[in-house]
């Protein structure tokens, strides 16, 4: 069996994994790299996959061209894993598997590449299996991550099974969907792993990730504090975070009426809707300029009968928090008013420098903040511990990280017993590791 670290192997972002057993191969995500499409001046829509192979924002995937290459299979929908799709699926001819929701957001992204691809894309519910080819089956063994239908793919092989589990956590108190299947992780560990492929993120963090259940707890303290402080008060969240957007909801509890104002979040939330993932129907949603300003002159007018979730967590020029922070709508903070970030600062300078802007803009307003009300949606220390005891690899790839962080899991992999580059293994893009 081989293993090629193809993208996600140098940084966080742009994954890309392809396992080849007995000549057939299977491809793990086409992600982007978030950085380099936010730093780009072009829009990434406009670019041949040659031209956009060249600003680093994709995979190289050069080696895998003459490969036999039998499906594509997408874990989840966050950009970093499904993000490439339209630049480079194109060029196998092999179907796309997985989830329902994260066949809309690949679809999404078609319609806004100008690149037509051909290949099929296929729906595969958590706990069904696929049959890839006579050697190949593919089960989705059910996982909790900040997006929905998140998925662990399950590859059985000739030569064993494998585990492509990027990215992955346990939630033993999911406020929407359920925890990771730990009782099919069991059953997979005794079936025989050869090999899995962790994210490693946040394996260099000690502990376990918090539930969600926990946040929704504290944001509803926390409305309620803002609520009986008075003023206007806004969150702002990450758009395809779901089950933390029915947090927000759960935790006004109806005490406020609730806006859901920007265009990724209207996209994302709609795909939610139509798979009964979250309720709109009370819900007043802006997408466009003309309707977020209409709505929010109105708001403007009833300050204090409104919770708004707006999209811009980041602080990202152009996006809604921005915009309002920058006083483009009618409607004006003031001193007093609150501002909930139900997020993280992604660790990167443009981010840090977009947040920091932003935050100045709102506390020269006198804008009351309260900062990283979130968990992560990746596996800490012992998470990943457990990862390792339930499935019992024979081998390891860390991937979805710098090198740092890859040495980060090693350490831990040490810790249980492996040794490097025997039975765990650093990548690097564009490397081939032999599994024996
Ligand atoms: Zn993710």
């Amino acid at each position: 069996m081989k293993v090629h670290t193809v993208g996600g192997y140098e940084q966080i972002g742009m994954n890309m994994t392809a396992v080849e057993v007995e000549g057939e191969t299977v491809i793990f995500d086409m992600g982007y790299n978030m950085e380099e499409v936010i730093g780009s001046d072009e829009q990434i829509d406009e670019l041949t996959t040659n031209q956009t192979l060249k600003t680093g924002a994709i995979p190289r995937d050069k080696e895998l061209m003459d490969k036999d290459v039998r499906a594509i299979v997408i874990g989840h929908g966050h950009l970093d894993h499904v993000g490439a799709i339209p630049k480079l699926a194109g060029a196998y001819d092999c179907p796309i598997i997985c989830t329902p929701f994260t066949k809309k957001i690949v679809e999404n992204g078609l319609e806004g590449d100008r690149k037509n691809i051909n290949n099929d894309i296929i729906e595969l519910e958590n706990g069904e299996t696929y049959t890839i080819s006579d050697k190949l089956e593919l089960e989705f063994i059910r996982n909790n991550h900040s997006i929905p239908d998140s998925t662990l793919s399950y590859l059985k092989t000739p030569e064993g099974g494998v585990i492509y589990g990027n990215d992955m956590k346990f939630d033993r108190k999911p406020v929407v969907g359920e925890n990771t299947d730990i009782e099919r992780l069991k059953e997979a560990g005794n079936e025989g792993i050869k090999v899995m492929i962790p994210g490693t993120t946040s394996v260099d963090e000690p502990g376990r990730v918090r539930p969600e259940e926990a946040v929704k707890v504290e944001l509803n303290q926390l409305l309620q504090n803002c609520y009986n402080a008075g003023g206007a008060v806004f969150v702002t969240t990450f758009s395809s975070q779901i089950q933390r957007l029915n947090s927000i909801l759960e935790a006004n509890d109806g005490r406020r009426k609730v806006a859901f104002v920007g265009r990724s979040l209207k996209e994302y939330t709609k795909s939610a809707e139509e798979l009964d993932l979250i309720d709109l129907s009370e819900i007043e949603v802006a997408s466009y300029y003309d309707e977020c300003e209409q709505l929010m002159d109105r708001i403007a007018g009833e300050r204090e009968e409104w919770l708004v979730i707006a999209t811009g967590n980041q602080g990202e020029p152009g996006s809604q928090m921005d915009k309002l922070a920058s006083q483009q709508y009618p409607f004006r903070f003031k001193k007093g008013d609150h501002v909930i970030f139900s997020s993280r600062t992604i660790p990167t300078p443009p981010s840090r420098a977009n947040r920091y802007q932003l935050e100045k803009k709102l506390k020269d307003e006198g804008v009351r903040l309260y900062k990283n009300v979130h968990t992560s949606g990746h596996a800490k220390k012992e998470d990943h511990r457990d990862f390792i005891t339930f499935l019992q690899p024979e081998n390891i790839v860390p991937s979805h990280g710098h090198i740092q962080k890859l040495g980060s899991y090693v350490q831990l992999a040490r810790e249980e017993g492996y040794s490097l580059e025997e039975d765990v293994f650093i990548g690097e893009n564009g490397r081939t590791i032999r599994i024996e």
